[in-house]
């Protein structure tokens, strides 16, 4: 048991960069090589050197934009097209411009892509238009390298501390953020000038069909507290209707990983075995095409392998169970399930909040500024869609460069003490009592109740009795959650950024009064797109009643034109069944 201890203690620094799994270690090494000088302290939840989505490693680069394959302009038109056209394009054609430079760099720090015979990037063809996934065959390496780059850089890290709210100073702009040691209880307040919010997705929004409350596509820790301080703080959070929902492996809830499948023949199939969408890249479309197979009796739906040289699955077995999750490779052997001989099974996730896979993300302009001054945000809790994995890094690179400039222009913002004494009160009020529910308990409650009403095809009253419901075990939450050790109050903890990021999702969703982004706000009572309406963002902020407020933002111009003809191209993925037959 990890006891709870009191204690509060106090540093400062120049820039605090919160969450370090993939972007967080980017923004601190850039910024400190950019001002060797500077002050810079990473904090984590867990521990930097396997923390984050990818702690055991990864595939490849999913959105790289490489010369020769693809250019910025091509890339940019693609995500527009991807994300319905709601993108502000400038921060999409900022990380297209810079990524290949950090791919460069990931490469010198001994991070091996694949290349082909004459030396140059094999890259393979998976999205509908372009070429940009880019293979690691050592990318179980990645944390290793990153850790070494951030003792180098003298990176100040601190593990084991989850940062609970923000601290704004009376100005508004950021002043710090408090945290909490897992393993003691023990505050700390950390004084800052700029912070990077780098906390990953919301990916313990739904509950898996498993019933395990960790059983989540998304690395576990991430609870979506990164979308709930900045929420608290002040901050604008854009199109958190775009849900996250994945084609996964039944049971197991990882990827299946077409993407790395595909360039070798791999498809995804329905239960006749015959393909039924073109294109295995990940949209809003896809997953819509996905769930109207399952609806039409023709599932399951399968990844499908077995038509392929047993060499070849081979190949893709020694990726698929080496590199991102080697517990898939002792799934499929503990079910029997042989590559060569069966289709693998799959089935549609949970929902979360993502902007590396969809676009619900704290709202963030091309320098990674969030609306809250000194606040940045970068990787899958910031508004850049389709971001992914490079996309963090890029967008982590922007973060510390910009902020350690930000932070020569200005001084400590003062905040007001009592703002730290109400949230010591708020966060140890689990530990209070003499007995009560326990966090697991209300987790399961608020996250079952996600799947119930607000899994799409979205329904209006669904969402408005998910509102009422979710009030209730707030309620709950509020005087009966009890923690016995630290490591419960953090669970505490992680359940009350779990019920912000469900309010939010309702609330975001009983705006946008349309369908857009395919199955991610499929609107039951509003069929299809509303373009005269809502071609738009949606910005959620926390109104004066302390509740989700919900306004609407124009689409910043375009840098680069969509022809009316290219604007549907991921809308016409369905193959017929005569081209099937083909
Ligand atoms: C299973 C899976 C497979 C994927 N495969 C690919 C792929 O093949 N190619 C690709 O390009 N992309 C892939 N992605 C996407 C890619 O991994 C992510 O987009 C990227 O890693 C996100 O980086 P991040 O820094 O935003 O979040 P993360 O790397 O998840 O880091 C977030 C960090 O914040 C910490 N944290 C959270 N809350 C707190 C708190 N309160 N206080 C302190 N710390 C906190 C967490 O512990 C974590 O370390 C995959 C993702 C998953 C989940």
């Amino acid at each position: 048991m990890d006891e709870i201890r009191s204690g509060l203690s106090e540093v400062q620094c120049d820039v605090l960069v919160i969450g370090g799994g993939t972007a967080g270690p980017m923004a601190a090494i850039k910024a400190r090589k950019k001002d060797p000088k500077a002050n810079v302290i990473l904090l984590e939840k867990a521990n930097v050197k396997r923390s984050g989505a990818i702690s055991m490693g990864m595939d490849g680069l999913n959105n790289s934009v490489i010369p020769g394959y693809a250019t910025p302009e091509q890339y940019t038109k693609e995500i527009t097209i991807a994300n319905d056209g709601i993108v502000d394009q400038a921060p999409v054609y900022k990380y297209a411009q810079n990524c290949f430079s950090i791919i460069q760099e990931l490469d010198s720090y001994g991070i091996r892509f694949q290349k082909n015979q004459n030396g140059d990037f094999d890259v393979k063809k998976v999205h509908h238009i372009g070429t940009y996934v880019l293979p690691m065959p050592n990318g179980e390496t990645v944390k290793k390298a990153l850790y070494r780059q951030l003792r180098r850089e003298r990176v100040l890290i601190s593990n084991r501390f989850m940062a609970t709210r923000l601290l704004t100073g009376k100005d508004g702009r950021v002043a710090g953020a408090i945290c909490v040691n897992t393993r003691s209880a023990e505050f700390l307040v950390i004084r800052a000038k700029a912070v990077i919010l780098c906390m990953g997705a919301a990916g313990r929004l739904g509950l898996p069909t498993s019933g395990y409350l960790f059983g989540t596509y998304e690395n576990a820790a991430n609870s979506g507290d990164g979308y709930a301080m900045a929420y608290h703080a002040g901050a604008g959070l854009a199109n958190l209707e775009c849900y996250q929902i994945n084609p996964l492996i039944k049971d197991y809830n990882g990827p299946s990983c077409a993407y790395v499948a595909g360039p070798f023949g791999g498809y995804t199939a329905n239960n006749e075995g015959n393909r039924f969408i073109e294109c295995d890249y990940w949209s809003g479309q896809m997953m819509q095409e996905f769930y109207n197979e399952l609806q039409s009796g023709k599932g399951p739906v399968f990844l499908k392998l077995n038509h392929l040289a047993p060499e070849t699955v081979s190949e893709i077995e020694r990726v698929l169970h080496i590199v991102e999750r080697p517990t898939r490779g002792r799934f499929h052997a503990n079910r029997g399930t042989d590559y060569k001989e069966t289709m693998i099974e799959m089935h549609i996730s949970e929902i979360g909040f993502c902007s590396g896979h969809s676009a619900s993300g704290v709202y963030v302009d091309e320098f990674a500024r969030t609306t809250v001054p000194g606040l940045y945000a970068a990787g899958d809790m910031a508004s850049v869609p389709h971001n992914y994995m490079l996309g963090a890094f890029t967008n982590g690179a922007v973060a510390g460069e910009h902020a350690v400039d930000f932070v020569k222009e200005v001084n400590f913002a003062d905040y007001d003490p009592a703002a730290i004494t109400a949230e010591q009160e708020r966060v140890l009020a689990p530990t209070k009592r003499e007995d009560g529910i326990p966090p697991n308990q209300i987790e399961y409650k608020i996250r079952r109740l996600v799947n119930d009403y607000l899994q799409p095809p979205k329904v209006t009253r669904k969402m408005e009795l998910a509102q009422k419901r979710f009030a209730e075990v707030r309620d709950d939450l509020n005087t009966a959650m009890y923690a016995r050790d630290s490591h419960e109050l953090m669970r505490a903890l992680e359940t009350q950024s779990i019920i912000d990021c469900a309010d939010m999702a309702a609330a975001a969703s009983l705006f946008r009064t349309e369908s857009r982004w395919g199955l991610y706000h499929n609107r039951v009572e509003y069929p299809g797109r509303d373009d005269e309406n809502w071609f738009c963002h949606s910005i959620l902020t926390k109104g004066a009643d302390g509740k989700p407020s919900l306004t609407k933002k124009e689409i910043a111009p375009y840098i680069i034109e969509i022809e009316e003809h290219e604007r549907d191209a991921y809308y016409k993925q369905r193959i017929h069944a005569s081209e099937a037959a083909e």
